[in-house]
């Protein structure tokens, strides 16, 4: 398994900063390794808090540039880094493959969703319209203009390279702030590329500037960011815990916060539902990525009078599922990231069996011939799971699903909405009341009726509660991003 690119010199290993691909100040490097052999297959840079000032630096003296280019400078330039994404589209697929484990046609459906929010925003930087207020008194004009708020710092997890950091910086540039960027310490090599292909698109130097740390330095070194008042905002995807780690250090400042934070998702089988499309559901929502997504349902609940059927339908698709290395073409469900999302998914099955859970399929770390590295972790289906279990309060990020058994709607939506989370919640009924009644009562930011795939770029994409706030994609996401400004002229008359 090597990683073979048409264009070799899209991997990069050093920051940019201020449009130079340099190495971090101490020269240090870490190493970046292959989840599906466990492999060290690239070292980058180890930066230092003199990076992390430099770049903030470089992007401070970006903005006043940037931010005061007609929208349309803007907009071309996003315009330009989408065809360049889509041009080296299976380059890109193959680093998320290498550094991430996902299966190749996974990767490819993420370069496609990661681009489609770079499309988006070069539209939307165009529709950044203000308002003018009529007029209460004579002799005043009242208008609302949008601003960019200022640099800003993007953070972003490891499960998807590429989109998470695309639908940061997308809206971020579109709407003329300047970028401070730190990946994933497990998977740098996709936002460097990304990078690679931005500055081809001619976005001018210092307007994105991106620098990688390991994770032993990255609290020191994002935390330059969250101290430095010339960083307005910060743009987060992550963990609860570190989420609320940003909140605190950037409250001295006052940043503004996007953070999409963990979810502990719900998905709801209801008597009446159809539950073939449900099963199919749930396998889409579920197992994509190895369930290692915020939006995953982590909870399956699933009416007493279908629980067997539903049970045994879903343990047979779940059993079916192909587990192997990315460039398998039948793969579809990868290595886990480390192994410490194996110990933690584990755990979270011995926990349950510990508690009475029955196990249908699954329930361990696999090797065979496919699956030959350490990172594998066979699909699961658990029934008889309850909410004393670990995995009903915590996301178990990894291929297992839980089925609890209810009796009533009441019971259910309380169930339900029992967590300090509320990212995402989905639910399958063909009662039309049904679904109005449960669609509003449930408290999360996003709701897939009788639907698994609930992403799309034209669409707001956030939490509520522990889950977090801001919403990134559709018309609502460029507002995080600006600020809205009242201008009174008087004395007109
Ligand atoms: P995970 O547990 O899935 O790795 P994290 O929330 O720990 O999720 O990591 C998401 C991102 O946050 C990564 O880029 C990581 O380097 C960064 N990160 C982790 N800890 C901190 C911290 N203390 N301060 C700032 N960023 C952090």
């Amino acid at each position: 398994m090597t990683l073979i690119l048409k264009r070799p010199n899209l991997i990069r290993t050093n920051n940019f900063i201020n449009g130079q691909w340099q190495n971090s100040e101490q020269n240090a490097h870490y190493p970046v390794s292959n989840p599906a052999t466990g492999e060290d297959f690239a070292q980058v840079a180890n930066s230092t808090v003199k990076d992390a000032k430099e770049a903030t630096d470089a992007a401070y003296q970006a903005f006043e540039s940037w931010r005061t280019q007609p929208a349309k400078v803007r907009s071309q330039c996003l315009i330009r880094w989408h065809q360049l994404i889509i041009k080296n589209a299976e380059d890109l697929a193959r680093i998320i493959s290498y550094e991430q484990g996902k299966p190749l046609a996974e990767a490819r459906g993420e370069v496609a969703y990661g681009a489609s929010y770079v499309d988006w925003f070069a539209s939307e930087a165009l529709r950044t319209y203000g308002d003018i207020i009529p007029e209460t008194v004579h002799g005043k004009k009242l208008m609302v203009v949008k601003e960019a708020v200022g640099v800003v710092a993007a953070i972003t997890p490891w499960n998807f390279p590429l989109a998470m950091i695309a639908r940061k910086i997308a809206p971020a540039l579109a709407a003329g702030c300047t970028v401070v960027a730190k990946p994933a310490e497990d998977t740098p090599l996709t936002a460097l590329a990304l990078v690679a292909l931005a500055e081809e698109a001619g976005i001018p130097a210092g307007v994105l500037n991106i620098i990688t740390s390991s994770r032993d330095r990255v609290s020191e070194v994002v935390g330059v960011w969250l101290s430095d008042a010339r960083v307005r905002k910060v743009t987060f995807t992550g963990s609860t815990a570190v989420g609320k780690i940003l909140a605190r250090e950037s409250a001295a400042t006052l940043k503004h916060l996007s953070l999409e934070l963990g979810g502990n998702a719900p998905f709801i089988v209801f008597e009446d539902a159809d539950l073939d499309a449900a099963v199919e559901g749930l396998i889409a929502a579920k197992f994509r990525n190895g369930g290692q997504t915020c939006v995953c349902p982590n909870r399956v609940y699933v009416h007493d009078s279908v629980y067997d059927d539903f049970a045994d339908k879903l343990t047979k698709r779940v059993a079916s599922l192909k587990v192997g290395p990315w460039d398998q073409a039948d793969s579809q469900i990868g290595p886990m990231i480390n192994d410490r999302a194996i110990e933690k998914i584990q755990r979270h099955v011995d926990d349950a069996l510990t508690l009475g859970a029955r196990l249908l399929t699954g329930g361990k770390r696999i090797q065979n011939d496919m699956a030959t590295g350490p990172n594998y972790f066979a699909p699961t289906v658990l029934v008889d799971a309850n909410h004393d279990m670990e995995l009903a309060r915590d996301e178990t990020f990894g291929p297992v699903a839980p089925l609890f058994r209810f009796h009533s709607e009441q019971e259910v939506i309380e169930a339900a909405n029992d967590t300090p989370f509320g990212l995402a919640g989905y639910f399958y009924s063909n009662d039309i009341k049904r679904v109005w009644r449960v669609s509003s009562k449930m408290q999360t930011g996003i709701v897939g009726i009788n639907e698994g795939a609930i992403a799309s770029e034209t669409a707001p994409f956030g939490g509520v509660k522990e889950s977090g706030y801001g919403r990134e994609g559709s018309r609502y996401g460029l507002d995080d991003y600006m600020d809205t400004k009242y201008l009174c002229q008087g004395n007109l008359d």
